[in-house]
């Protein structure tokens, strides 16, 4: 298709939007009315129609699979070297090419390294244990507070004359040692991908004048969720030139707690008064009854700019809630659901996206997925079988029915921590491969004495006899509770404490493994030959089921490596800007959605903001899902539904499930069927 023929497909709005070159120019727009389109097509022509080259420009979004996502759209109109050079790319990735090209300047050396929040908080834990012994929530809220200076666009040497309370002057304390040894260290963080990048073209003009040669027009998506650095960031580069466009939707603002600034679309007129605004007001993505749900929801929030979606795409089905009885029949019910409309409405995998509001959701569903061997894609968030605390589990399980598995043996040999060093085991394998042994029945061999010394053959051997202790147990009766018996006798979770950065990390963690131990105890139960099978035969069931658990993790870790058809696993947070025909929305209970911390903090139009996004990725069907029940904290609480679902027309929800009031629907047709029959009856 040529670029003429793209554009003829677009509204009259959207074409003004792409034809619009000489000036600043603001698209706002509600959710699916084209803004990343514009952008796409602008870039074509900017490069086909405008003779520019792609490498003077820079399109930045905020996700990395929104990023993806862009550049595919584009590589799709940019043939061959049309597209050499061009930047399409997150804020921070953006950040991370101007610090690589101007290190020198900068004060850094080549081969610096990134770190990430954890190494971060590790370095203020050195600095802040300096003065007094502190706790992890102290250092949680000085990184908090550091990373919103660093967005706010605060150095140290302000954030201390600006400090009210002694608790902020600590801060800026810790804040301004932090930035020093991290360049002691050679070493940025996440925040200074955008921060060092803005001061440093602020600070030297001669690197302002190198980038602004280099970048003629600037692309923005997303624009309202940028924060004052990220903002700056662009206006520095742009200030000369004004040949850029941004796009955003005010009610799509959801990282206030990263240091998002929605006032920023206010500041951009001010500071560019020949702004031009242009707002588009058609979808094209979602169904009339999707459309309406997040106009109505999102009205409850204050609007800056008034804004009306209409959707010539038609009214569609429904949006059904489906209340269940609690969070593993919620994920249950999900997945069978997806399985079933697969095959019944020739559906593809890739077709369905399940959205929550925080990773943790998505524990079970994984589960439930994988027993149904549906393939799937966890986006954002460590898949339950990557995380380490699964792995190790996973490891002792496997070594449990196989002590020949290596790899497991030298997984967990020194986890919780044994004193059995790097150098006994390369001692140990050579020997058992001379014997021509597994590691541990070497360990069990009398010659191992002959190549280690005493010590280490004692820790050694202490390790395979817990194993082999446990073993027993598992033959003699109750596997599940031998196998729950050596989790704690090894007191793993002391070791996941001593592990984590914070007691809520090791606590989740450690919820993560008893998750899995109750996962094969069910995987168990529901073998139906394990009903008829003697008691005796236990242990050979506890192997059946944990084989099955590693199969899933095996099958998952391939999934994981073709990207081909899949459902897909998000945040709310990381969808932003993408699109599924089917969305199914789950935990729709209050303290979840919206969260226990932003009905606390007053910040309940933030988590309005995040439900309008949910929903505003559905084109065809929308599935809202909740849980009566629901564990926390160890303990099984009852949820209320969201307040959300009251804020939506009743007369577009279907609802399922719900134990206090009758489905209208069904009433309604119950209603019917009875009007019917006497109708029959009369003839
Ligand atoms: P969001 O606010 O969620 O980021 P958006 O405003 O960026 O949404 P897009 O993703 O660009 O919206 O577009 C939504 C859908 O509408 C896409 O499938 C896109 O291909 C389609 N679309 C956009 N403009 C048109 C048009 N003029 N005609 C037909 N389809 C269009
Ligand atoms: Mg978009």
């Amino acid at each position: 298709m040529s670029i003429q023929q793209r554009l003829a497909k677009l509204n009259p709005r959207q074409q003004e939007a792409v034809r619009y070159i000489d000036g600043p120019c603001l698209v706002l727009a509600g959710a699916g009315s084209g803004k990343t389109s514009v952008i796409t097509t602008k870039i074509a022509y900017l490069v086909q129609v405008c003779g520019m080259s792609a490498r003077r420009i820079a399109a930045v979004t905020f996700t990395n699979k929104a990023a993806r996502e862009m550049k595919e759209r584009v590589g799709q109109m940019l043939k061959g070297k049309e597209g050499h050079g061009l930047t399409v790319s997150t804020f921070h990735t953006l950040g991370l090419n101007i610090i690589r090209g101007e290190l020198k300047a900068l004060g850094y050396k080549p081969g610096f390294s990134l770190f990430d929040p954890e190494d971060a908080k590790a370095l203020l834990r050195d600095l802040m244990n300096k003065d007094a012994q502190v706790d992890a929530e102290q250092i949680n809220a000085v990184q908090h507070q550091i990373s919103e200076w660093k967005n706010d666009l605060v150095l140290p040497g302000q954030a201390l004359s600006h400090a009210g309370s002694d608790d902020e002057h600590y801060a800026a304390r810790v804040y301004e040692a932090y930035v020093r040894h991290l360049k002691a260290y050679n070493a940025v963080d996440f925040d200074d991908l955008i921060l060092l990048p803005v001061v440093l073209l602020k600070d030297n003009p001669e690197v302002l004048a190198r980038w602004r040669r280099k970048i003629h027009y600037m692309l923005v998506d997303e624009y309202q969720d940028t924060n004052v650095s990220q903002y700056l960031l662009v206006k520095l580069l742009m200030e000369e030139r004004r040949t850029f466009t941004v796009v955003g939707d005010d009610d799509q603002s959801i990282y206030a707690w990263r240091g998002a600034r929605p006032e920023n679309l206010v500041t951009l007129g001010e500071d560019f008064p020949r702004l031009n605004v242009i707002k588009l007001e058609q979808n094209y993505r979602s169904t009339g009854t999707i459309l309406r749900a997040a106009n109505t929801l999102i009205a409850n929030n204050p609007h800056v700019y008034e804004k009306t979606l209409w959707s010539e795409m038609g009214q569609g089905a429904p949006i059904r809630v489906v209340v269940n009885r609690h969070e593993e029949a919620e994920a249950e019910r999900v997945a069978s659901e997806i399985l079933t409309r697969r095959i019944k409405e020739r559906t593809e995998w890739r077709d369905f996206a399940v959205l929550y509001r925080g990773n943790f959701q998505a524990r079970l569903l994984e589960l439930k997925l994988q027993h149904y061997q549906i393939p799937y894609k966890l986006s954002g968030g460590t898949s339950f079988f990557s995380r380490n605390e699964i792995k190790d589990a996973m490891a002792y399980l496997r070594l449990l029915i196989n002590p020949a598995d290596d790899n497991a043996f030298l997984r967990i040999v020194n986890v919780p921590r044994r004193e059995i060093g790097p150098g006994t085991l390369e001692k140990l394998a050579n020997y058992a491969t001379q014997r021509g042994v597994s590691l541990f029945d070497a360990c069990h061999e009398l010659g191992l004495a002959e190549q280690l010394p005493a010590r280490a053959v004692e820790r050694l051997s202490r390790f395979t006899h817990f194993i082999d202790g446990v073993r027993r147990r598992m033959d003699q009766g109750d596997s599940l509770a031998a196998i729950r018996g050596m989790l704690h006798e090894m007191d793993y979770e002391a070791w996941l404490y001593q592990n984590a950065s914070a007691p809520t990390i090791a606590e989740r963690r450690m919820a993560n493994v008893w998750t899995l131990i109750d996962q094969l105890e069910k995987s168990m139960r529901r073998d139906p030959e394990e009903v008829e099978a003697e008691e005796s035969a236990e242990a050979d069931d506890v192997e059946a089921a944990i084989s099955r658990l590693v199969l899933r993790d095996i099958l998952e870790q391939q999934a994981e490596e073709d990207d081909t058809d899949r459902v897909q696993l998000l945040t709310m947070h990381a969808s932003k800007g993408l699109e599924f025909p089917h969305v199914y929305l789950m935990g729709l209970e209050e303290e979840l959605l919206p969260h226990r911390n932003a009905i606390e903090a007053g910040t309940v139009e933030e988590e309005r903001r995040l439900a309008y996004v949910g929903i505003t990725r559905a084109r065809q069907t929308l599935t809202l899902t909740l849980a009566r029940q629901r564990k926390a904290f160890g303990e099984l609480m009852d949820c209320v539904p969201s307040r959300f679902l009251d804020e939506l027309p009743p007369d577009d929800l279907e609802w399922e499930g719900r134990a206090d009031k009758e489905d209208p629907e069904r009433k309604q047709a119950r209603g019917q069927d009875a009007i019917a029959g006497l109708r029959s009856l009369l003839g």
